[in-house]
C-alpha cells in the first residue's frame, strides 16, 4: 500500500474526535508530501533540526508537532515554527518555551509528558510531579504557553492488558487535573496515547490525539 492509502485506511478506523498527527520523523519531506497531498496537516518530529528545516521548505499550513524528548538549548530553534510542543517534561522546559514564544511573538500549544510506562529509560514527569507542578500555580503567569494536555507513552510490550491498564490511568489522571486546574479551559482537553502499536488500545482507552509513524510511513531509515 503507498504512504496515503495507509493513511486514509488508519483515519477511517479512527473515530472524529481523535487526531492524528502523522510522525515523519527521519522520513524525507516527497513522503511527507504524499500524505500532504490527502490533506493530512499534522505531522510528529523529534529532531529540533530536523523540524526546523522542514518547516522552512514545506507549506506553511503544515501543523508540526514536536513529539519527543526536547532539550533546552533547541527550544529556540523550533519556536517560530512548532505549532505543539508534546513532551513538556519539567516547569524549566515549560519556563524556556515561554521565553522563546513570546520572543517569537506567539503562544505555544504544550502537553505535560507523563511517565506511565515501566521502563526507566523513559522521559515524562511522574503523576506526583505532575499534580506538584500544576499545584504551584506558576505556568499561570506564562503567557507564551497554553497548557492544552497530557502526553504519554505507554510500555512496549505485547501485554496488551498492561498497555491498557496505563491508558486507563492515564484517562484517570486526566479527569482529575483536568478537574484540579482545569475546569474553566476548554483548551486543556488532549489526551495524546497512542502510536502505530497501540492506537487502537489507546482509542478504546478514550485517547483524542493519536502519534501514528510506522504504519503510515513504513520503518525509519536508519542514521
Ligand atoms: C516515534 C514516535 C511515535 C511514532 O511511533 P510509531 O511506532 O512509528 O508509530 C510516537 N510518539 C513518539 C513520542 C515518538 O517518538
Amino acid at each position: 500500500m503507498s504512504i496515503s492509502e495507509k493513511l486514509e485506511t488508519i483515519k477511517r478506523e479512527l473515530p472524529a474526535d481523535v487526531e492524528l498527527v502523522a510522525v515523519s520523523k527521519f522520513h524525507p519531506e516527497s513522503d511527507i508530501m504524499e500524505a500532504y497531498r490527502v490533506g493530512q496537516r499534522a505531522f510528529g518530529e523529534n529532531i529540533a533540526q530536523e523540524l526546523h528545516s522542514k518547516a522552512l521548505s514545506m507549506p506553511k499550513d503544515i501543523r508540526w508537532h514536536f513529539i519527543g524528548h526536547l532539550q533546552r538549548n533547541k527550544v529556540k530553534m523550533i519556536a517560530p515554527f512548532v505549532s505543539m510542543i508534546q513532551g513538556v517534561d519539567s516547569a524549566f522546559l515549560l519556563d524556556v518555551i515561554n521565553k522563546e514564544a513570546l520572543k517569537a511573538g506567539k503562544k505555544i500549544d504544550c502537553l505535560l509528558q507523563i511517565h506511565v510506562a515501566k521502563e526507566e529509560s523513559k522521559f515524562g514527569l511522574s503523576f506526583e510531579e505532575c499534580r506538584s507542578l500544576l499545584a504551584d500555580g506558576k505556568w499561570r503567569g506564562l503567557a507564551g504557553v497554553r497548557l492544552c494536555g497530557l502526553m504519554c507513552i505507554a510500555t512496549n510490550t505485547q501485554d496488551e492488558g498492561e498497555v491498557s491498564r496505563e491508558f486507563r490511568l492515564m484517562g484517570d489522571f486526566f479527569n482529575e487535573v483536568k478537574q484540579a486546574h482545569f475546569a474553566d479551559e476548554e483548551s486543556f482537553n488532549v489526551r495524546s496515547w497512542g502510536m502505530s502499536g497501540d492506537y487502537r488500545l489507546a482509542i478504546a482507552s478514550g485517547c483524542n490525539m493519536v502519534r501514528i509513524g510506522t504504519a503510515i510511513f513504513g520503518s525509519r531509515p536508519v542514521r
